[in-house]
Order: structure tokens, then sequence, then C-alpha cells
């Protein structure tokens, strides 16, 4: 199977999940998750309408971001993010879905107030508690939220989840629904600076479901670009 047929197959499932919901398919963003996919595949893919990507990786964005910066792409950062290297790349992405601890939100506000400018976060959450899973557990984020709003140099946009990894991924909509019940709460607070504007959930597995549930936000890889090794 092509990029071309791919890429087509999985607008096409989103609209579908979309109509299924009752809702616009030009409101869902794909970002399209290119860690491990070469520099030329990503101009192809680029080529063929996709403007959002996503790496999980800060040393593999920053590897491939200056080999493709004539395209005006919007770089999402999807993957965990260390302390350390916020420098390299607080003003380099569109969105960081990963903001997962008040250590890191301080680090995120500090560079950006001292480049005078402000980023822009998801808040990481764990829905299902999985051990090997980065994230905040739901009962933590409205806390979470009160403190960071002290951060000028910070926008919550809005929340993302990854899902346990289910054969049938009917097993994992009560995770996307209790993410966008937690976003209705989060709202509901009025927080200054926090806006529940996306929530990025689904993946290549389970996307669909996702957007039954609410997401406007998907992450894919596997979808378009192939099983990778
Ligand atoms: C790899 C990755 C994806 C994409 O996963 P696929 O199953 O390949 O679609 C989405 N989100 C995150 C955080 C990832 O690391």
């Amino acid at each position: 199977m092509g990029l071309k047929e791919n890429i087509e197959r999985v607008w096409d499932r989103v609209a579908r999940a979309a109509g299924k919901a009752g809702r616009n398919p030009d409101e869902i963003t794909l970002v399209a998750v290119t860690k491990t996919v070469p520099p030329e595949i990503i101009r192809e893919a680029v080529a063929l309408g996709l403007k959002d990507l996503g790496e999980n990786r800060v040393q593999e964005l920053l590897k491939k971001q200056p080999l493709l910066s004539d395209l005006g792409i919007n770089w999402h950062l999807i993957g965990h993010l260390q302390r350390n290297k916020v420098k390299h790349v607080f003003n380099r992405v569109k969105l960081i879905h990963s903001l997962d601890s008040i250590e890191l939100a301080r680090e995120l506000d500090k560079r950006a107030g001292s480049a005078g400018s402000v980023v822009d976060v998801l808040v990481e959450v764990n829905v299902a508690q999985e051990s090997t899973k980065f994230g905040l557990f739901l009962e933590q984020v409205p806390s979470f939220l009160k403190e960071v709003v002290g951060f000028d140099h910070l926008r919550i946009l809005g929340l993302m989840t990854v899902a346990p990894l289910v054969n049938d991924p009917e097993e994992v909509r009560p995770v996307f629904r209790r993410l966008r019940e937690l976003a209705r709460e989060v709202e509901a607070l009025r927080l200054p600076k926090v806006e529940m504007r996306y929530l990025s959930m689904g993946m290549s597995n389970d996307f669909e479901v996702a957007i039954e549930e609410g997401s406007n936000m998907v992450r894919i890889g596997t979808a378009i670009f192939g099983p990778r090794e």
C-alpha cells in the first residue's frame, strides 16, 4: 500500500468517525507521527497534504527540522520531555502534548519567559494509571492546573492521553470518555490561560473510537507510514 492511499484511507476513516458522532471532520487535526520516518518520506507526506507532524523524541526532531524547514510544517512534540531538553525545543514546536509535572511546567515557563514568548502545551493524562506510561492521574489534574495558572508564559490548550494497547478498541472507549469528561470539569473551573481547545487522543489502533468520544486531534503513525521495526 502506498503513502497516498494510506493517507486517503486515514482521512476517510476520520471523516466517517466524525460523521458517526455528528461532528464536522474539518475540526479534527490529523497529526502524522513521523518518528523513525526518514526525511524524504516526510517530504512526500507533506506534498500529499499533511501539515501537522509529531515526533516523540527531541533528538530526532532537532535532526529532522533543519532538513525540512522549507515546508512550513507545524511540529508537535508528543513524547515525554525531560527538563534538560526544554531549552532545545520550547520555541521550535507548535504544541507540546506532554506536560506531566510542575517541574517541567516551571522550566518551560522560565525558558519562554526569557525569550519573551509563550509556550502552548497539553497536559498528558495517564487515564488508565499504567505504570509504564507518563502523565498525571485524572484526579491530579484540577489541582495541577490551579498551580500552573501562576506561570505567565505557559498556555494550557487541552489534554492528551495514550490509551492502553488493546486488541479491540472498544475496550478503551471509557478511557477516551473519561478524558473528555475531565476536559468539561476543567472548563467549569474557568481558570485563566487554561482552555480546553484540544483533546489529543487516538492513534492508529483506536482513533475512530477516540473521535466518536470527542477527540479533535489524532496522532497517527503506523496507519500512514506502515509498521516500524
Ligand atoms: C508513536 C506514537 C503515536 C502513533 O502511534 P501509531 O500506533 O503508530 O499510530 C501516537 N502518540 C504517541 C505519543 C506516540 O509515541
